[in-house]
C-alpha cells in the first residue's frame, strides 16, 4: 500500500502515519523527520537544510526528491509506505510520479486531512507541550512565528496539490477535526473502499497475518514436493511389484517353455518315425 498524507502543519499527518504503520506494517517516509536527522547528523544535506527549516521555508525540491527516491529503494519500503510531508509542491509531485513510474510502483491514495486553520496553532502548542513532557527536544520551527510562515507556504505551494491529485482521481478528503481514532477509522474505511487493504487488516496482528498467509501458502507448497516424493516412492514400489509380477509371468520363461515344447514335439516325431520303422 502506498499513500500520501496531505495537510497543513498540525493537521495530524505524523500522528496518523504512526498509527497506520503500526496497523498495516508499512513504513512512514517523513521528509521532515529525515531532514531533522540529517541536520542532527551534520550531513551535507543537513547543513543545507538547517537554516531553511529553522526559518519555516522549503528545502529545494531536488534535495527532498533525492532523499525520497533513495528511501523508497530500501528493503523495508517494499511492502508499502506512507509519505508524510512529501510532496509539498507541484514539481515534487511530478517528480514523484516520474520516479514511481520508473520503479513500476503505483500510488493507492492521496489522503487530505482537512482542518480548520484556527485549530492549528493550539494543536502545535499541544505537540510542543507533549514533547517537553516526554523530555524530547522541541522542534525549532514549532513557534507561533515560524508556524505562520509554514502555513503561508502550505497555502501557496502545497495546497495546489489538492487540485493536482483530484484531477488525477487520487484525492480523498477526510475531516481532520475528528478525534484521532475516528480519523484513523475513517482512513481505514477509505483504504478498504479503495481496495488498498484486505478486510481482515483490522489491527497489527491482522496486518501481520497477511505475510503469515503467504508463509502458510509457501509451507503448503513446500509440503507438496514431499507429498510428490512419497507418491513417487509409492508408485516406484508398486512399479517394482508389477515389474516383479511381470518378471514372474515373464515371457522370459515362455521362450524356454516354447523351446521345451518344441523339443518335446520334435522328440515325439522322432519316436513315432522310429516306431513306424
Ligand atoms: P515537517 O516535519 O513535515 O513539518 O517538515 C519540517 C520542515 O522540513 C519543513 O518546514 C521544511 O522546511 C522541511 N521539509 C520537509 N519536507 C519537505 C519537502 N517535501 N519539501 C521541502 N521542504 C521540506
Amino acid at each position: 500500500m502506498r499513500i500520501i498524507l496531505l495537510g497543513p502543519p498540525g493537521s495530524g499527518k505524523g500522528t496518523q502515519a504512526q498509527l497506520l504503520l503500526q496497523r498495516y506494517g508499512i513504513v512512514q517516509l517523513s521528509t521532515g523527520e529525515m531532514l531533522r536527522a540529517a541536520v542532527a547528523a551534520g550531513t551535507p544535506v543537513g547543513l543545507k537544510a538547517k537554516e531553511i527549516m529553522a526559518g519555516g521555508g522549503l528545502v529545494p525540491d531536488e534535495v527532498v526528491v533525492g532523499i525520497i527516491s533513495d528511501r523508497i529503494d530500501q528493503p523495508d519500503a517494499r511492502h508499502g509506505f506512507i509519505l508524510d510531508g512529501f510532496p509539498r509542491t507541484v514539481p515534487q509531485a511530478e517528480a514523484l510520479d516520474e520516479l514511481l513510474k520508473h520503479k513500476h510502483m503505483k500510488l493507492d491514495a492521496v489522503i487530505e486531512l482537512r482542518v480548520n486553520e484556527s485549530a492549528l496553532l493550539s494543536r502545535v502548542e499541544t505537540r510542543v507541550a507533549q514533547m517537553r513532557e516526554r523530555g524530547e527536544e522541541v522542534r525549532v520551527d514549532d513557534t507561533p512565528e515560524v508556524l505562520t510562515k509554514r502555513l503561508a507556504s502550505y497555502r501557496s505551494l502545497t495546497e495546489p496539490l489538492i487540485h493536482y491529485y483530484s484531477e488525477r482521481r487520487k484525492l480523498s478528503t477526510i475531516d481532520g477535526m475528528m478525534a484521532i481514532d475516528e480519523v484513523t477509522r475513517a482512513i481505514h474505511r477509505l483504504l478498504l473502499a479503495l481496495g488498498a487493504i484486505e478486510p481482515k487488516s483490522h489491527n497489527r496482528s491482522a496486518a501481520k497475518s497477511a505475510p503469515a498467509k503467504t508463509v502458510a501458502k509457501k509451507a503448503k507448497a513446500a509440503k507438496k514436493p514431499a507429498k510428490t516424493a512419497k507418491k513417487a516412492e509409492k508408485s516406484a514400489k508398486s512399479a517394482k511389484k508389477t515389474a516383479k509380477k511381470a518378471v514372474k509371468k515373464a515371457p522370459k520363461t515362455a521362450p524356454k517353455r516354447a523351446v521345451k515344447k518344441g523339443a518335446k514335439k520334435a522328440a515325439k516325431k522322432v519316436t513315432k518315425k522310429r516306431a513306424k520303422r
